[in-house]
């Protein structure tokens, strides 16, 4: 066969892996990002952690409360702290509010172990937690694992206590307990969902008994009487508190040459934190950029802290109102929105050898290849999705580009194979502009999710740039 002359070699693509080409210099880059990163995974297990984490941040850069801000001009930083769950900050552009905003959303929530309102409970001299699990969960991973417990629980009186055990090393931690191998038979043949029974998903919380012989639930009042010397709080208080056992560990380097970062949550922390550092890092600002992280998106994006809440949109309204200088009337705000482009930014699947049979090779995503977007997810024949424009996507693409950030475009799964929802059809339906982009992740969902670091900064790059410059040439 003929070597491919070079106008035939012009004709072809494929994505290819990244790190070939990052040199020393973008390699350290790399490897120092994903250190802040590691210790943001550590800081922010939860929503409400992650917001506190956030907004500590954003007040270092010099973001301000939006209530603080009458008017507000070019240059602007603004954060907006939504119910303790969702957050929305936002540097305030030059160009006219009337052309849209350049937003980012992610979400911040992640499947875990809840305890139920009433969790507390004693059997064989051991004292447990009942929990009822949120989001997509392989039951069984969550069995035989250190787990912390995080939350805040409103006493009585009103005042509010937060909790976190199981972090510190000193701490203790706590664990579902399963079964040995040698009792399992019965076990083992359950199906796999099975293995560990949603009502099996109880943890172990204590062991020493109260001292009084005659009372009754010895067991539970031990663990009471030291939630009590500790944080002055009773049984009832479990009822109202939002209280999340989440893996113990820290996140980790993986690999000999450490090109990965292992551990819980990075759906979709790792598109939060690259956001977020991404909003704090701007040097120039054209259209109004915004940043919103989104609570609830596992179990739906539903309630008033999801994406679904018109809250967000309205803090947009404010943010443009307060912007314009004017009152904008109601279709000043729909022109806001119909210009408005966004980077609906979640996690998606990294192409798993070991699993290879649930994709289709020459359209999925790959850890080490930069960005993956997605034109669109959804499931049965593209059920239930945004399905990005060529327009779009293709401004986007010319962005990135432009720029030099390593990107690669998959789809979650083979036809047919499953597949998965995000937030972009909640912006969509108000007549943004929308695509779904995001770092792929292994074992997704899982207690030690994987991502490649330099997936990790070339998402942080594209946000930063996105952020700084997206436009789309003709206007709606
Ligand atoms: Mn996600
Ligand atoms: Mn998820």
């Amino acid at each position: 066969m003929a070597e491919m002359n070079q106008a035939g070699k012009d004709l072809l693509f494929s994505f290819q892996n990244r790190w070939q080409e990052a040199d020393n210099a973008r390699r350290q880059e790399i490897m120092d990002f994903s250190e802040g990163y590691k210790r943001a995974l550590d800081k922010g297990k939860t929503e409400r952690e992650f917001v506190d984490f956030s907004i500590a941040a954003l007040k270092k850069a010099g973001f301000e409360p939006l209530d603080s801000k009458e008017k507000l001009q070019p240059g602007d930083k603004v954060y907006v702290n939504v119910r303790e769950r969702g957050l929305v900050a936002s540097v305030i552009g030059s160009a006219d509010p009337l052309d849209g905003f350049n937003l980012i959303g992610a979400h911040i929530d992640s499947p875990r172990l809840d305890l139920k309102p009433n969790p507390l409970y004693e059997k064989a001299d051991l004292a447990l937690f009942k929990t009822h699990y949120y989001g997509g969960i392989k039951k069984y991973q969550w069995a035989a694992m250190p787990l912390s417990l995080h939350g805040v629980l409103h006493k009585a009186d009103g005042t509010v206590v937060q909790i976190c055990i199981g972090e510190d090393a000193d701490d203790p931690v706590f664990c579902v307990t399963d079964l040995l191998p040698h009792l399992g038979k019965q076990q083992m043949e359950r199906k796999a969902e099975e293995i560990i029974k949603g009502e099996e998903l109880n943890i172990l919380i204590g062991g020493i008994p109260f001292p009084d012989k005659d009372t009754e639930n010895r067991f539970k009042l031990g663990v009471l009487q030291i939630l009590h010397d500790k944080y002055q709080i009773v049984e009832k208080d479990f009822i109202t508190a939002e209280i999340q056992a989440v893996p113990a560990y820290a996140a980790r380097d993986v690999g000999l040459d450490r090109s990965f970062v292992g551990g819980y949550a990075q759906d979709d922390r790792v598109s939060a934190y690259t956001a977020l550092r991404a909003i704090m890092d701007m040097e120039t600002a054209g259209r109004t950029a915004l940043m919103i992280l989104y609570d609830k998106e596992e179990v739906g994006s539903m309630g008033n802290t999801g994406a679904e809440s018109d809250l967000y949109f309205n803090i947009q309204n404010e943010i443009f109102a307060k912007q314009a200088g004017y009152e904008p009337g109601f279709r000043d705000y729909q022109m806001n929105l119909a210009n408005s482009l966004v980077l609906s930014s979640d996690v998606t699947n990294a192409y798993d050898p070991t699993f290879e049979f649930v994709s289709d090779a020459q359209n999925s995503s790959y850890a080490g290849r930069g960005i993956a977007f997605s034109k669109y997810v959804g499931v049965r024949g593209k059920g239930s999705t945004s399905d990005a424009s060529s327009e779009y996507f293709s401004a986007v693409i010319r962005l990135m580009d432009e720029h030099e950030i390593a990107w690669q475009a998959g789809e979650m799964g083979a036809v047919d194979e499953g597949g998965g929802g995000t937030v972009a059809v909640l912006q969509a339906e108000k007549g943004m502009e929308v695509i779904d982009c995001g770092v792929p992740v292994l074992s997704m969902h899982s207690c030690f999710e994987v991502t490649s670091k330099l997936d990790i900064y070339e998402t942080y790059r594209a946000n930063k740039i996105f952020f700084e410059h997206m436009k789309m040439p003709v206007k709606a």
